[in-house]
């Protein structure tokens, strides 16, 4: 509870809310958000609204008033939580995470960026270079991933299209040592770092490349050309060429980075012709661009376009012509897959030079660690797919932790005070996990059997198979099973009911987008690359036709398991949490968009943590914190301390002002349970 604060600004806790309705959480976001107040509390949570203009409150001297200071000895802050999170590492050795959580233009990216620039402000006091090094490798890597995993889209200008989870490790003095950086999912899109480099990028790079200076030019950038803002394009670019080589990629792993991207925009482009018999590449010269600038043979490039080798039953191997619409999907398929390892590579190739080297606990103490994590909130689109299956499958898990963490944490607090407690129920979204993620009966288990099935398995069968086996479960329904529902298609649609709202889900594409759909003759070219860093890229390539017998796990398969990964690394940590709420669509900042608004509280569950926040004790202090406040309110404590210890100083305050029954005492701390108990006291300090 920040105390520094004025009642003018509204209430800094939502704890304090008079009542838990929707209309005071309301009234109070609102209010805070108009006095320019975007930081909230509830308890150790920060509700954070998106400013959306420059706030003069993350400067040197802000970074100066929270650091080492308690939650409730300044206003609502991110730092504040930055630093609970910190001192919890460094003082008790604990291991922590920062969960950023929020939908699209929320303002989570934002947000992890200042909780790493405050951590970085407030280490390595005596400027170590080896420690420095580590914090810039650290900052600078943001920007790199943002150029090569963030696009425009209509909701946010900036928008990361992948998630991210970023452990940073501390040895015994509190000084980062490293790092690591797990990706989730990247939705390949028209990326940034694609129109830095082609209005970016210098005239020679680009005619080396056989680039124009024109985004417009290329298929898989035409669309954003017209949209996407090119002003700074050109610093960038630098800027990311110069973020490459700091973080300590070789010039030759630089070239080659770029010379995959210009690839990719070339294969883009390429066309295909057919005589009724035989599909030709349209343009030999892309063709010899192409093979260049992978090092591979051009030959070899057209082969693996226009034919796929397939072993028969007997075990004979024999090349089978595509169609021409087949060549198209292979090569976007291609072009895909070469975006998704290149920024797979990156971020291992970041991960091996931030890893923490020679670290020995005997000599150096236990390595800590604080984590980050910036992942994709929960969508609801007019179309959702398999990508908003897979986010909204992701959020299930978070919430399911938050809800575990959120009373572990009470429920131990309480313990190690000797407090009985007592157990509030609310809503357990574990049946909507697994719902989607049980073995056999899951959504993921039917998707990824009809994948594996002989024969043409559509969606729509997959949709049947999911009718029949889901048809009694509560969050699950379809048009066949409510078919007065119209709003549903029989042949596509499927709903399930999250704790955050219904969500329905159109299954067309979803099959294709679970399986790997590369033909394994791009691989096999790839991994033929004498080129050593797109070689590395593609070890799968290796294995001949004979040995691909084996499926490799589908998307859903992979995205759960390194989902349930994530999880079990947060699980450990000592969590806090920031929750983002964008407050309108216009990007604008006056505006709180009331429905829009309620609708973020609702589904991030905001008002069920005051709740169970409030069901406890809604506020906890220090006997000598609370003594120190409100010693002044009391004839036992002010102007002299005639009470023995704290604790009975603290117990003859609560007795003059009649609260008794509303407090437990706890072995270092009181607890009180309703917040009302306090505004008499605040009132009362007030008016002295
Ligand atoms: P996505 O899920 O699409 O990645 P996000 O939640 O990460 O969205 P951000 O990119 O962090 O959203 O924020 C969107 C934009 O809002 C930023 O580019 C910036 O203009 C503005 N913004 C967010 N937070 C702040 C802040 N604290 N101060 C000023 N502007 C902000
Ligand atoms: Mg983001």
């Amino acid at each position: 509870m920040a105390e520094l604060e004025g009642l003018e600004f509204g209430k800094s806790d939502f704890v304090l809310l008079d009542e838990v309705t929707m209309e005071q959480f309301m009234e109070n976001l609102k209010l805070r958000f108009e006095k320019g107040r975007i930081y909230t509390y509830i308890g150790e949570v920060v509700v954070s609204v998106n400013p959306y203009r420059q706030m003069e409150i993350y400067g040197k001297d802000t970074i100066d008033a929270y650091r080492g200071r308690e939650l409730y000895e300044n206003p609502p802050h991110l730092y504040a939580v930055s630093d609970a999170a910190y001192k919890a590492m460094k003082r008790r050795a604990k291991d922590t995470c920062i969960v950023i959580s929020g939908e699209s233009g929320a303002g989570k990216t934002e947000a992890s960026k200042y909780i790493m620039q405050y951590i970085a402000a407030i280490t390595n006091p005596s400027q170590r270079a080896e420690v420095e090094s580590v914090k810039n490798v650290l900052l600078k890597s943001n920007c790199v991933l943002e150029a090569f995993g963030n696009a425009k889209t209509n909701r946010n200008d900036n928008s990361s299209r992948f998630g991210k989870y970023m452990d940073i490790n501390f040895n015994f003095n509190g000084d980062p040592t490293g790092g690591h950086i797990n990706n989730y999912l990247l939705e390949k899109v028209s990326v940034f770092v694609c129109f830095q480099l082609l209005r970016g990028g210098s005239a020679e790079m680009l005619e080396s490349f056989h680039l124009q200076n024109d985004a417009a030019a290329y298929i898989y950038t035409r669309e954003g050309a017209a949209t996407a803002t090119s002003n700074n394009d050109r610093s960038s670019h630098k800027a990311v060429m110069n973020a490459l080589d700091v973080i300590g990629f070789s010039q030759e792993e630089i070239s080659s980075i770029y010379q995959i991207l210009a690839s990719i925009l070339l294969l883009g482009n390429l066309q295909f012709e057919s005589d009724g018999e035989n599909v030709q590449v349209v343009g030999q010269e892309a063709v010899k661009h192409i093979s260049e600038l992978t090092s591979t043979d051009p030959d070899g490039v057209t082969k693996s376009l226009l034919y796929r080798t397939v072993a028969t039953g007997g075990g004979e191997v024999i090349e089978k012509g595509h169609s021409e619409q087949d060549a198209c999907f292979g090569r976007d398929a291609f072009a895909k897959a070469l975006y998704e390892r290149l920024f797979g590579w990156i971020v291992s190739r970041i991960n091996s030079i931030i890893e923490v080297k020679d670290y020995n606990p005997v000599l150096h103490g236990k390595n800590t660690v604080i984590g980050v994590l910036d992942i994709y909130g929960f969508e609801i689109f007019d179309n959702n797919s398999f990508e908003q299956f897979c986010i909204n499958y992701c959020n299930e898990k978070l919430q399911q932790l938050f809800i575990e963490l959120i009373l572990q944490q009470e429920q131990g607090e309480y313990q190690r005070e000797g407090i009985t407690w007592q157990h509030i129920d609310y809503f357990n979204n574990q049946i909507i996990v697994d719902l989607v993620e049980q073995p056999h009966k899951g959504i993921i288990s039917i998707l990824d059997e009809a994948c594996l099935s002989v024969g043409k398995v559509t969606d729509t069968v997959c949709l049947d198979s999911m009718d029949t086996k889901l048809s009694q479960h509560p969050h699950y329904t379809s048009r066949k099973l409510s078919p007065t529902d119209k709003t549903m298609d029989f042949q596509k649609h499927f709903r399930i009911r999250h704790y955050a709202g219904d969500v329905t889900y159109s299954v067309e594409g979803f099959l294709d987008k679970n399986k790997d759909l590369l033909f394994q003759d791009f691989k096999r070219l790839m991994y033929n690359s004498s080129n050593l860093v797109l070689k590395e890229m593609w070890p799968d390539g290796q294995l001949s036709i004979t040995e691909v017998t084996k499926r490799p796990l589908t998307a859903a398969t992979l995205f759960k398991n390194s989902i349930v990964a994530l999880v079990d690394k947060l699980a450990c940590k000592e969590p806090y949490y920031v929750r983002c709420i964008k407050p309108n669509e216009m990007k604008s900042p006056v505006l709180l968009d009331d429905a829009r608004c309620q609708h973020q509280v609702a589904y991030l569950g905001l008002l069920e943590n005051v709740m169970v926040r409030r069901a406890g004790f809604a506020y906890r202090q220090p006997y000598a914190r609370f003594l120190q406040r409100y010693k002044m309110t009391c004839e036992y404590t002010w102007p002299n301390h005639l009470m023995g210890s704290d604790r009975e100083a603290v117990e003859a305050i609560v007795t003059q002002h009649g609260f008794q029954d509303d407090v437990a005492y706890g072995h270092t701390k009181l607890f009180v349970r309703t917040p009302r108990s306090l505004f008499s006291l605040e009132q009362e300090r007030a008016a002295l």
